[in-house]
């Protein structure tokens, strides 16, 4: 079996509270945080899990994917563009053994819905994905909380069929 892993990294700045943008991180929505800035839903931890299996499988990134100006996509939710992601890993003849993901920054506090998050996660993968979270101790944009950062590694089987 032949087996392949990847990496990706996603980052998106915090929105102006005044904005109402609605926080989306992990494939859940998270009431009463300030949402993240830009293109799609801006859910890092799961376009940190796109880049990571397009990287493995060999085809590129999110960018060159789905293109940041592409419209069909503007509104996209981090589980559909993850649906989207393993459809495209699929056809180039891979499986997706498993995803983890870390979350860098100081809110929200994922901890408390690890295994929520974990569920939502792999369902839109359709294989097991492990999520942590870390702070970067008060250095940097995460530190600052300027933003929220998330770094993932994928691993695929080659399909035998
Ligand atoms: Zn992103």
């Amino acid at each position: 079996m032949q087996l392949r892993t990847g990496i990706g990294t996603d980052v998106h700045a915090f929105a102006q509270a005044a904005s109402g943008r609605p926080m989306r991180l992990a494939c859940l929505d998270w009431p009463g945080e300030v949402g993240l800035a830009g293109h799609s839903d801006a859910d890092v931890a799961a376009h940190a899990a796109c880049d990571a299996l397009f990287s493995a499988a060999g085809l590129g990134d999110l960018g060159t994917q789905f293109g940041t100006d592409d419209p069909v996509w503007a509104g996209a939710s981090g589980a559909a563009l993850l649906v989207e992601t393993v459809r495209r890993v699929r056809a180039a003849g891979f499986d997706v053994e498993n995803v983890a993901v870390q979350v860098i920054g100081n809110r929200p506090r994922v901890g408390g819905r690890r295994g929520e998050a974990e569920e939502a996660m792999s369902a839109a993968v359709g294989a097991p994905v492990s999520l942590s979270a870390t702070t970067s101790d008060g250095l940097g944009l995460t530190g600052r909380g300027e933003g929220v950062a998330a770094v993932a590694t994928a691993l695929l089987a080659r399909s035998t069929g």
